[in-house]
């Protein structure tokens, strides 16, 4: 049969992206197409008074400096024919785990981690370089048939102090984690060497920077972008996806479908789904997220240097859907404008302020209650930061809060489960012969992660056509 593209990518996040790249710059015809008027999904941007806002940018992890030529960025970015300068990255200057009892410090230099285990856990840190010695790799996150192992099992085995755990799963958890209370031990090794080993840094001008010059790079490569285009069922004939029914009325065919929209999201898509497939979860962990603009640089002004800032009020760290809307007894502070850069490039400061959230409570509020409870839940966030930064509230010109529920609109995200399901499909096919999951739920989170994903699956299941 002869299809007008031969592979359709459903979803312009990063893992749609950068898939899209790689088919495309070897002669693929290819087709993405984004129901949003913009690319980027999950990490996107947004005009919000007269500002530009990254809908999600942290920190993109893995930074290692453009020398450090076999690193994961390093690879990354060979893949996708860009370079270390395109992306202008500054890397973090600080970030802090504070817990009630003691404090770590890390910053793209993994010595001072282990020099900070090393002054305020002693006696833990031939454990800590022996954990890092057996993180596994890479390569074993698409094993088949691959058990979960639970990461707090292997720490143990490697730390006896239950606070340096509960320390090191923080960050690790809030960046990337899409189950409750454990997880994977293969992906806690990926978050740990992204997060610590390797490390944080932004694009001087956010995420529309990276975005765009990923945009410029498929299209120049001969890619089609189609905005607007929501898909809206995918038609099963004969165990393969036979047609692609848009919202608009239109009906696309491809040899290959390549769904970046999540896996529940792409089987709630499919007009058939096999019986002998798991029926995939939602998953529970979801945030609530307040970008707040300050009249002043938290450095300058506030005496507020650090790049990120992990915090929790209780001796376990507890990483599950909240029972109320929000779990303030832990969050996430993050400053953009304490990255390195050799020029400011706003006078207006940047706080971004994250807590676990209930979709389920969120989801059931009428539009009245829905914002007041925003409402309250920013004051309940600023009163927690003010404790590392002091006097925040004054200094608050504007603020923008969203929740898992603005995440489910906008992305489709069930449930706005920002890390996906559990359900993981690790080599990313599904029962489905020509249908395949690349991004989130392949097991591959953040922006590198999603980047590495949409690359894997384009290489091993269209390129190099397994
Ligand atoms: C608030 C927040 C903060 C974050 N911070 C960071 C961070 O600092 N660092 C980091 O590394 N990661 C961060 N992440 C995670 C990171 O954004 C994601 O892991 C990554 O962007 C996921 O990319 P993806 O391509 O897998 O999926 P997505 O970004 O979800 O892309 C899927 C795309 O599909 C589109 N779509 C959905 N349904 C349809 C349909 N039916 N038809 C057509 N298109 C459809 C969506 O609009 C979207 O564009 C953050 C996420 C959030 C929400």
């Amino acid at each position: 049969m002869d299809y007008e593209y031969e592979v359709l990518i459903i979803g312009a996040g990063l893992s749609g992206l950068a898939a899209g790249i790689r088919l495309a710059h070897f002669g693929r015809r290819v087709c993405i197409l984004e129901k949003q008027v913009r690319a980027g999904g999950l990490n996107s941007w947004y005009p919000f008074q007269g500002r530009i806002l990254d809908v999600g940018l942290h920190a993109v992890t893995n930074y290692v400096p453009r020398s450090v030529k076999s690193a994961p960025l390093a690879r990354i970015l060979r893949q996708l024919r860009l370079s270390h300068d395109d992306l202008r990255l500054c890397p973090q200057r600080i970030s802090r785990i504070i817990f009630p009892e003691k404090e770590l410090s890390f910053t793209n230099d993994f010595q001072l981690l282990v020099q900070e285990i090393a002054d305020k856990f002693p006696s833990q840190v031939d454990g800590f370089l022996k954990l890092t010695n057996s993180l596994a790799d890479y390569a074993e996150l698409s094993s088949p048939g691959r058990e979960m192992v639970s990461a707090r099992k292997v720490l143990k085995q490697f730390l006896s102090d239950p606070l340096l755990i509960e320390m090191l799963l923080c960050p690790i958890m809030f960046y990337g984690n899409c189950r409750e209370d454990d997880m994977d031990f293969v992906q806690f090794s990926i978050l740990f060497r992204s997060i610590f080993t390797e490390g944080f840094a932004r694009p001087k001008l956010g995420m529309r920077q990276l975005i765009q010059l990923l945009v410029d790079k498929y299209q120049e490569s001969g890619g089609e972008l189609r905005y607007g285009c929501q898909v809206h069922k995918l038609i099963i004939n004969q165990g393969r996806v036979a047609e692609v029914h848009l919202a608009n009325g239109r009906i696309m065919q491809a040899k290959v479908i390549i769904s970046t929209v999540g896996l529940p999201e792409t089987r709630s898509l499919c007009s058939f789904w096999p019986a002998e497939a798991k029926e995939p979860k939602p998953g529970e962990i979801a945030f609530v997220e307040s970008i707040l603009m300050l009249d002043c640089l938290p450095s300058q002004s506030l005496g507020f240097e650090t790049t990120i800032l992990f915090y929790n009020d209780t001796e376990r760290f507890v990483y599950r859907k909240p029972n109320g809307l929000i779990d303030s007894l832990s969050g996430v502070i993050c400053c953009p404008n304490n990255y390195q850069e050799d020029e400011q490039m706003s006078t207006e400061g940047l706080v971004r302020l994250t807590h676990l959230a209930n979709f389920d409570l969120w989801s059931r509020l009428d539009q009245d209650e829905y914002r007041r409870q925003k409402e309250h839940c920013l004051r309940e966030s600023v009163e927690k930061a003010e404790r590392f930064i002091r006097g925040l509230g004054r200094h608050i010109v504007a603020c923008d809060t969203f929740t898992p529920r603005t995440i489910q609109r906008f992305t489709a995200r069930q449930k706005g489960a920002v890390y996906g399901t559990p359900d993981k499909l690790p080599d990313g096919r599904t029962e489905i012969k020509n249908l395949y999951v690349c991004g989130t739920d392949q097991g591959l989170v953040g922006i590198v992660g999603a980047l590495l994903s949409g690359i894997t699956v384009a290489n091993r299941w269209v390129l190099y056509g397994a």
